[in-house]
């Protein structure tokens, strides 16, 4: 079994390498080819794999022409399972944000007791170290495993558009894919194995609102020229109630399984009001939802709408009094985990540029798409194996729980494998912010991922031989 210390003289020092470099996405960074920095951490995540003490493994970085390169570590069998696990993770990180807490910034990491603060550290670059560390111990201890592919993108903040042309060249490479662990989904608390049940889908895009072609005086035009915000919130009203927040698109509304809404109010019961727990409300600010597990259910199933960007619209100390040209809102939509992502998107498209409001210019542009994604019925030795994995790294029952966010190529790639088994875990748990300020790896959590994924593979591999 491996431990902290373990973690820390094999992994540490490589992981807070790879924490110093800005490799963002490259949907936030449009140089990245230019700034290499992509590049240079996928050549230290290599250099790392290719240091590990595993008996017949080959490393390599597959490129392909004009998209993100790959991390592709092939672990031959130790066992005599001929089918292949696929563990999957990513190493492109998520801008900034903002202004990080005093002493923390996001390319300088920094370890306050047995956490480590900086950006993709936990989202999701412990990933590589996590899946080889996790084999390393494997064979260390004789314990068989099938043949591993550990495949490590870069393009998943972006939506990993690049992540399906990769697959479909390693297609063959891949072989009889059987198992696959996604190491980069979340936890509710760090005593235990998190599996995921289900993830929300997603759709965003920008609504961009024009009434003139060149901005005016505002004492001069406005009460003729009808204002762009303005239209723009007759827009928004068209599918989401502004009083309760309700998303009002037919299509969007999904019916919740009441295997899920059992479980929400079964994780309450046991937990309490986690979604609740480390959320920063401002004084006097009411929640959303009556009561726990419904904040459970409105967090992972239902459709939501959040404002994350505007456009055409001054700061406010050099806002002029100028009737603004046109607004911009960058709408991003989450999904229930079974709504179809597109034809939601084509309803809302529908919904926002039929008949615009006092004939006004109504664009819509720059369209991420990704469905959501619930988790198939356990196959009964994966079922067996979870809670198995659970006690032996956390001496703690697995937990499941839907997420509220989003993994887009999940439902590819289980749609692509459909008989494969399939995992989403995670560390992404309380305080570890992933997409704000201060992001955060717990090392414990990490280090219990990596067991129970040991656990998994082992497992995984038993039950392959006999089938
Ligand atoms: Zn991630």
């Amino acid at each position: 079994m491996l431990t902290l210390a373990d973690f820390e003289r094999d992994a540490l020092e490589t992981l807070m390498a790879y924490g110093a470099i800005p490799c963002i996405s490259p949907t936030y960074d449009a140089d990245w080819v230019e700034n290499g920095h992509l590049e240079a951490a996928m050549g230290l995540l290599a250099d790392w794999a290719r240091a590990r003490r595993l008996a017949r493994f080959e490393v390599m970085i597959q490129r392909l022409e004009g998209r993100t390169p790959v991390l592709v570590v092939t672990v031959e069998a130790s066992g005599a399972s001929s089918g292949t696990a696929v563990l999957y993770g990513h190493m492109d990180k998520q801008p900034p944000l903002g202004d990080w807490s005093d002493g923390l910034a996001p390319f300088s990491p920094t370890r306050v007791g047995d956490r480590v603060y900086g950006r993709g550290l936990a989202d999701d670059g412990y990933s590589t170290f996590s899946a080889l560390l996790a084999l390393e111990d494997l064979e260390a201890s004789g314990t068989p495993h099938s043949r591993v592919i550990v495949l490590i993108e870069a393009s998943e903040e972006s939506g990993s558009p690049d992540l399906d042309a990769h697959l479909e060249a390693l297609a063959e490479h891949l072989g009889d894919v059987r198992f696959m662990v996604c190491l980069d989904s979340g936890a509710l608390t760090y005593d235990r194995l998190w599996v995921t049940s289900s993830l929300r889908g997603i759709v965003n895009f920008n609504l961009t609102v024009k009434v003139l072609s060149r901005g005016q005086h505002s004492g001069a035009v406005s009460g003729v020229a009808p204002s762009s915000f303005r239209l723009l919130r007759r827009l928004l009203d068209r599918v989401e109630d502004a009083s309760t927040g309700e998303i009002l698109v037919p299509s969007l509304r999904a019916e919740i399984p009441d295997a899920h809404v059992a479980a929400a109010a079964a994780t309450a019961a046991e937990f309490g009001d986690v979604t609740l727990t480390d959320l920063p409300l401002v004084d006097g600010v009411r929640p959303m939802g009556s009561d726990a597990a419904e904040r459970i259910l409105r967090s992972t199933w239902y459709p939501t709408l959040s404002v994350v960007g505007m456009g055409g619209v001054p700061e406010p100390a050099i806002a002029g009094n100028v009737l603004r040209p046109y607004t911009t809102a960058v709408l991003s939509f989450r999904l229930a985990p079974t709504t179809d992502a597109h034809e939601a998107a084509r309803a809302l498209v529908s919904a926002l540029s039929t008949d615009p409001p006092e004939g006004a210019s109504v664009e819509l542009d720059n369209f991420q798409i990704g469905d959501g994604w619930m988790a198939p019925p356990l196959q009964p030795w994966l079922a067996e194996a979870l809670g198995e994995a659970s006690s032996y790294a956390f001496g703690r029952e697995a937990g499941f729980t839907g997420e509220g966010g989003s993994i887009p190529f999940l439902a590819s790639l289980a749609s692509r494998y459909p008989r494969a088994a399939f995992v989403a875990t995670g560390v992404l748990g309380p305080d570890s912010n992933a997409h704000g300020i201060d992001e955060m790896l717990d090392l414990p959590s990490a280090v219990g991922v990596t067991n129970a994924l040991g656990h998994l593979l082992g497992a995984f591999c038993a039950e392959d031989e006999s089938a």
